[in-house]
């Protein structure tokens, strides 16, 4: 705690975490660890060239912030959602902020003369529980954020897959259910369609008719389910049925030593994990079970994420595992 002599220890990266709604932002260490953090609301309904203003205000923000306190900024990290081709440094698309092809990389690297990375939040956001959080020494990690959709990050040993195209990971539009409800891609019958949280509280209100008075949370309907109510309890299962095919698919495929659950409907804790892991459990044939986890970093992960992305860029790694 005493190295003052150590440069890791005056160096920060310039994390931010962009979401539709608000932008969780931060000053983090080498060493994974967040210094400040800030949050601004995102206003996406101004228009996507407002909100890049936003973002690159706001990053300044902190680096001056962070000159201030005596740290040293080294790199900028951002996260965003939709589609986003991390080589290229752009935001190809996303439907909550509305970027349409913006090279947010460079803007952001120009604006504050730092090294700037840009990822995908949900990919970050796994990189993050891979490296920090709870999937930690596992090598192998399958991160899955169930919230309004449900989106995936494979990181093995601590580099997350990007794709080809800048879209790997969509394990919410996995089809789980061909005469379920159609998805907001417009197939029918997508995970995200059938488990994600909006759906779940979707497919309550619907099978309740009127008589829930207005709109049903998920976590309403797992404490309902847990209370013994058999309507809650049923559109519980059916969640989990078909989550556990969504997952089950996952590890067909990466074959992984630990899934994390993130976002919303993790919060759930075992009234989730508890019926997921038998669940899982039942559809393993050759297959290894993976080990199924709540994501430990909560809603700071894609801040996290970011700056690791940002360090992973100028080749500084390794440091975590060195703490
Ligand atoms: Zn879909």
């Amino acid at each position: 705690m005493s190295d003052r002599d150590s440069t890791d220890v005056d160096r920060v990266v310039v994390a931010l975490d962009v979401g539709g709604t608000g932008m969780k932002c931060a000053l983090v260490r080498p060493d994974g660890v967040a210094v400040r953090t800030e949050r601004h609301p995102t206003d996406a309904a101004r228009g996507p060239q407002a909100v890049i203003g936003t973002i690159l205000d706001v990053a300044l923000g902190l680096a001056d912030k962070a000159r201030a306190d005596g740290l040293t900024p080294v790199a900028v990290g951002i996260a965003v959602p939709g589609v986003v081709d991390e080589a290229r440094g752009v935001a190809v698309w996303s439907a909550n902020v509305g970027f349409r092809d913006v090279p947010l990389r460079d803007l952001a690297a120009a604006r504050l003369g730092l090294p700037t990375a840009l990822g995908h939040d949900v990919r970050v956001g796994g990189l993050a529980e891979a490296r920090l959080g709870a999937g930690r020494g596992a090598g192998h990690v399958l991160f899955v954020a169930i919230g309004t959709g449900i989106a995936a990050a494979h990181v093995v040993d601590g580099v997350a897959a990007v794709g080809a195209h800048g879209a790997a990971g969509e394990i919410g539009h996995i089809m789980v259910r061909p005469d379920g409800p159609r998805c907001g891609c417009g197939r029918p019958g997508c995970l995200e369609a059938v488990a994600s949280a909006s759906a779940i509280g979707r497919r309550y209100a619907e099978l309740a008719g009127g008589s829930t008075g207005g709109a049903v949370t998920a976590a309403e309907v797992a404490s309902r389910a847990a209370a013994g109510e058999p309507l809650a309890g049923r559109v519980w299962q059916e969640a989990v049925e078909a989550l556990a095919d969504g997952l089950a698919s996952g590890q067909a495929l990466f074959d992984v030593a630990t899934i994390v659950l993130g976002g919303g409907l993790a919060q759930a804790g075992d009234l989730l994990l508890d019926p997921l892991r038998a669940a899982l459990h039942e559809r393993m044939t050759f297959h290894r079970e993976p080990r199924l986890v709540a994501a430990a970093l909560g809603d700071e992960a894609g801040c996290l994420g970011a700056a690791l992305l940002a360090l992973d860029a100028m080749g500084v790694r390794d440091h975590q595992e060195r703490r």
